[in-house]
């Protein structure tokens, strides 16, 4: 597995590759977990090379804090990678990246990023579309790889390759679950022990969603959530969202030729926790 730091050293290293090996690319913030590995082992069984980047990217970062306090741990995220047969590792600084300054670009994702993420972190997705557009023009991958755990984000992602006509085909990938329910997060290791413990009521109650959706309004299953959390003193809902998955608008209706999923944001202390389900 190589490791390269410099956009010089990876372009060298890949401009005497094959061109004609496909190119995986993950792109990740670090702190690796088995859903980042879930990724990079599909990334592997669909192209010759796979590429991982690890960046915690500041501009997408609302909240100082959240950025200061985000976890760093390298060089378990290397031989995690290693054992999942990465080909290569692309670990930028961020001087490395944001030469001139430490500042997004603008993006008009259509109002993707206008609802929920994009309402309650003002500025957040015109950093995730900086960083990615970068890292594809610095890698040139054939396709990319993208969790649904963010959904919102692989759909503005896959907005932004449309709008710009970027060579790179967008593939989701499937939310990794702890045992217990709980959306693996790089967050999760902030969680004291009673807000671990209390967590999974998050997927708990998205499943119980799940099931109301077909039968009731959408305001009775939104509804339902904010009880949920209302009664409990560890968790604070942030957000209940149900959207076209297309558009991303909240529904006030339900339209049988739309499909939709249920998004949540919620607090534990100040870590903040994201969970998105299908409705169909
Ligand atoms: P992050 O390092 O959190 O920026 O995540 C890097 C990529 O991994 C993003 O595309 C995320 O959506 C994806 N990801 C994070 N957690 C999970 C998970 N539990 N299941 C599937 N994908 C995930």
């Amino acid at each position: 597995m190589k490791v390269f730091k410099t956009i010089d050293s990876i372009q060298n290293y890949l401009s005497i590759n094959d061109k004609n090996k496909s190119l995986g690319f993950v792109p990740t913030m670090g702190a690796l977990h088995k859903g980042h590995l879930s990724i990079v082992n599909k990334a592997k069984n669909e192209n010759s090379i796979v590429i991982v980047s690890i960046f915690i990217n500041p501009t997408q970062f609302n909240n100082t804090d959240d950025l200061n306090k985000y976890p760093i741990t390298l060089e378990n995220d290397l031989k995690m990678l290693e054992t999942e047969h990465c080909d290569i590792v692309f670990v930028p600084s961020v001087n490395e990246i944001y030469s001139k300054s430490i500042k997004s670009d603008d993006f008009d994702f259509d109002g993707l990023d206008k609802v929920m993420e994009g309402e309650f972190r003002e500025g957040h997705f015109d950093g995730v579309g900086t960083i990615v557009k970068k890292l594809f023009e610095i890698i040139q991958p054939d396709y990319a790889y993208f969790g649904e755990k963010d959904f919102q984000q692989l759909q503005i992602i896959r907005k932004m390759v449309e709008k710009n006509n970027l060579p790179v085909k967008i593939i989701g990938c499937e939310i990794y679950r702890e045992d217990d329910g709980l959306a693996m997060s790089s967050r999760n290791t902030r969680l004291s022990a009673k807000q671990r413990n209390e967590a999974p009521l998050i997927y708990k109650t998205l499943l119980k969603a799940v099931k109301l959706f077909p039968e009731k309004d959408i305001d009775f299953v939104k509804n339902m959530v904010k009880k949920v959390f209302e009664t409990n003193d560890t968790l604070v809902l942030e957000y209940i969202e149900i959207a076209d998955i297309e558009t991303l608008n909240p529904a006030l209706i339900k339209n049988k030729d739309n499909k939709y999923r249920a998004f949540i944001a919620v607090f534990a202390g100040e870590i903040r926790l994201i969970d998105n389900v299908d409705l169909n």
